[in-house]
């Protein structure tokens, strides 16, 4: 390796992290002081208003090793986690939480795992014991219904925590798309993938931004950004039932020839309307969820902005 030249980029996205922001970068720099690699950890401020950044520029002090990237306004996760990986400059990157749950011991397998040529190495929760039962059951359907549904296989268990070498981030520099859903990407570029597996730790202090509503609109995200078949689905739906009321309406029209005209049935046309009325709308949301990604997409914003780099 060049003199100079960073192997190692740790990056993490922060927001209202001030209590952890001492406990990690001690901790990184412990871990990556071990592996004896030459590193950058990349903090990404995002909007945070708390003291993060007056905290993350205290602990920087005159160190080399710690950049800061203050975004102007809370930007999410996925557009904070994208300005990291552009600034960073290592031969490999590690996006890593903030919170400690992701463990920096395992930076060296990782790092292991990429000498013996992998492009990506995962790191795969083993046990997620420390997740509500609620979490784990609505993520693994989130990863089987994605990966039913969607051109690209998500493996189940990985968050955004991994090792990726330059040529893969070189990859992900290149997509153009400003709603972006890390994981996703993270997947569509490919490449050798090998995995280890960790134990999922509880938050070391302060507490989650992902509730419920966040993590619904993450997985609309996650899917709406990889697959068609929402969309794709209504042609069948809609052939289906075309095909079930041409059967029914030949039996309504067939009775009323043979018995004559039979008024009440005023349940059954109620059911109807009301049933066709509830798929329409169901169709027409879909067809909404893409058209407004469109919109957004179209505008061609950038997916963040920077206030200023320290
Ligand atoms: N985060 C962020 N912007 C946000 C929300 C979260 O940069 O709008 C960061 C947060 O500081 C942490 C990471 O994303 O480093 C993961 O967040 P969190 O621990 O709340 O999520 P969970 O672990 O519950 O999925
Ligand atoms: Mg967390």
């Amino acid at each position: 390796m060049a003199e100079g030249k960073i192997e190692v980029s740790i990056v993490t996205p922060f927001f209202n992290e001030e209590e952890v922001v001492n406990i990690f970068i001690d901790e990184i720099c412990k871990v990556m002081d071990d592996t004896g690699c030459t590193y950058e950890i990349v903090c990404v401020n995002d909007g945070s208003c708390d003291g993060t950044l007056e905290k993350l520029i205290s602990k920087k002090g005159n160190s080399g090793n710690i950049r800061i990237i203050d975004l102007s306004r809370n930007f999410g996760k996925e557009a904070a986690l994208t300005a990291g990986i552009d600034h960073a400059t290592g031969e490999v990157v590690i996006p890593i939480d903030a919170d400690l749950q992701d463990p920096p011991e395992l930076i060296s397998e990782l790092l292991k795992k990429w000498r013996e040529g992998y492009d990506v190495v995962l790191a795969k929760r083993g046990d997620r014991s420390t997740d509500s039962f609620l979490k784990k059951f609505t993520a693994n359907l989130f990863y089987r219904m994605h990966n039913k549904i969607s051109d690209i296989q998500m493996p189940a268990n990985v968050g955004d925590f991994r090792l990726m070498s330059r040529k893969v981030v070189n990859a992900i520099k290149q997509l153009p798309e400003n709603q972006r859903f890390m994981k996703g990407v993270f997947s569509w570029v490919g490449f050798k993938t090998a995995s280890v597996e960790y134990r999922r730790k509880k938050r070391v202090a302060g507490k989650t931004t992902f509730n419920g509503w966040r993590l619904w609109n993450l997985a609309l995200d996650g899917i709406t950004g990889f697959s068609t078949v929402p969309l794709r689905i209504w042609l069948y739906i809609g052939v289906f039932i075309s095909f079930s009321s041409f059967i029914y309406a030949s039996f309504i029209v067939i009775r009323t020839i043979v018995q004559g005209i039979d008024v009440p049935g005023y349940a059954s046309l109620l059911t109807f309307i009301l049933f066709l009325g509830g798929i329409q709308l169901i169709g027409i949301g879909v067809i909404g969820e893409y058209v407004g990604r469109i919109y957004m997409e179209s505008k061609r914003r950038p997916p963040y902005i920077i206030d200023r780099e320290y």
